[in-house]
């Protein structure tokens, strides 16, 4: 388990001095794209800010107040995000536990849900009222109350002019921090309240040391999955799981039956996704090969969050190769593969496509995406998705030939 959070330690420093001299804000708005360490930041400014005993605690959790704030179990600490309507305790104390493991582990149902406004009565924990209930009562044991809202593009309407209206008059011991990576999914009026932190992506190194000091990878590992991750250390650090694993396989063998025009294959993927099958002997091979994560099932997900969240990674690991082909075919000698072990294969594809054609390839990746996002069907989409590979990539080979 990591013994600490691991942020972005200049916006950190900079939010613990304006704290102890008296001058923090009272509400942030932390800006930056996904897989930036946002939210680490804002759960270890969070813990610092409240622990008694901050030189013993700077970097590892040494008193009863930081034990509980890496464990979510801190009473004057609280995060919420993007969940469900179903979502109850037991959902969230799974979340935690997991997020504690892994401090980028984001549940299935994150990426197609909204923050949610809750009951007035009895607000389910991850909503707004829930947090709105939390920043009315005086701190409990530490000093400040710290709210953490994830995501805060995906407040829905009503759930963001609540939210409005704490940030206009903040209680006196309270401390907002709001996480987005879409600065205009986030309303004038909030942004207005806030004061504006930019994060940017994490560099190749920075992302390579986090994650062999999180997850105790050997170098050349951590290397890889840093370049593969791009600066989004949450991706990156998915990318050694075996859902991922099994993905990236697959996503291969999808590109190579697309490019040789086998859309068959492609199109027998889709009915997969939209089933929630994975291709049985990857997953036999990924579990076979061990390594980080709990062995895959081998049968179909029921839970549509959970298809949708497969289909979505799939996409991002496609996004991944696109990009690498495009690298490839643009850098020529200069290019640097992600996986040096996939360069020959990287480069067969790459000699056969033109720069535009392959845009279109990482934009109908994009836009699938985002349907999926949006609850469109999982099966109709992708299979949209792999005739519009197919096309581009036959088109190339008509022209270039
Ligand atoms: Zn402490």
């Amino acid at each position: 388990m990591p013994s600490r959070f691991a942020g972005r330690r200049n916006v950190i420093d900079r939010l613990v001095h304006l704290y102890r001299i008296g001058d923090l804000g009272q509400s942030y708005l932390f800006l930056g794209p996904e897989g930036s360490g946002k939210e680490l930041t804002a759960l270890e400014v969070a813990r610092l800010i409240n622990c008694p005993t901050p030189d013993a605690c700077a970097d590892i959790p040494n008193c009863e107040s930081c034990l509980k704030a890496v464990t979510f179990q801190h009473p004057d600490i609280r995060w919420i995000g993007p969940a469900p309507a179903s979502t109850g305790e037991a959902d969230t104390t799974r979340l935690f536990a997991a997020k504690q493991e892994d401090p980028f582990h984001q549940p299935a149902w994150a990426s197609s849900s909204e923050v949610l406004i809750g009951d007035p009565d009895r607000p389910a924990p991850l909503t707004v009222r829930s947090i709105l209930q939390f920043l009315r009562v005086k701190p409990f044991q530490g000093t400040t109350k710290v709210a953490v809202v994830a995501d805060a593009h995906r407040l829905r309407s009503g759930a963001a002019n609540a939210f409005l209206k704490v940030l206009e008059e903040p209680p006196s011991d309270a401390l907002i921090l709001l996480l987005s990576s879409v600065r205009s999914g986030v309303l004038p009026t909030i942004q207005s309240r806030c004061q504006r932190i930019p994060f940017g992506p994490y560099t190749e190194q920075e992302l390579a040391a986090l994650l062999g000091e999180l997850y105790d990878l050997d170098a050349d590992h951590a290397a890889t999955l840093a370049r593969r991750g791009g600066g989004n250390a949450r991706r990156a650090a998915r990318l050694r799981l075996p859902l991922a694993r099994v993905l990236s396989a697959w996503g291969q063998q999808l590109i190579q039956s697309v490019h040789e025009d086998r859309c068959g294959t492609a199109m027998l993927a889709a009915e997969a996704l939209h089933k929630g099958v994975l291709p049985g002997g990857l997953v036999e091979r990924i579990n076979e090969d061990g390594g980080a994560g709990t062995p895959l099932r081998n049968s179909p997900v029921k839970e549509l969050a959970e298809k949708r969240e497969r289909a979505i990674l799939l996409c991002e690991i496609l996004h991944l190769i696109y990009s690498e082909i495009m690298g490839c075919r643009v850098r020529g000698d200069d290019w640097r593969p992600a996986q040096p072990a996939d360069a020959p294969w990287i480069a067969s594809l790459a000699a056969d496509r033109s720069p535009e054609s392959l845009l279109r390839d990482i934009g109908s990746l994009e836009r699938v995406r985002r349907d999926i996002e949006r609850n469109l069907n999982i099966g109709l989409v992708t299979a949209v998705l792999f005739q519009e590979l197919s096309r581009h990539a036959r088109e190339d080979r008509t022209t270039l030939v």
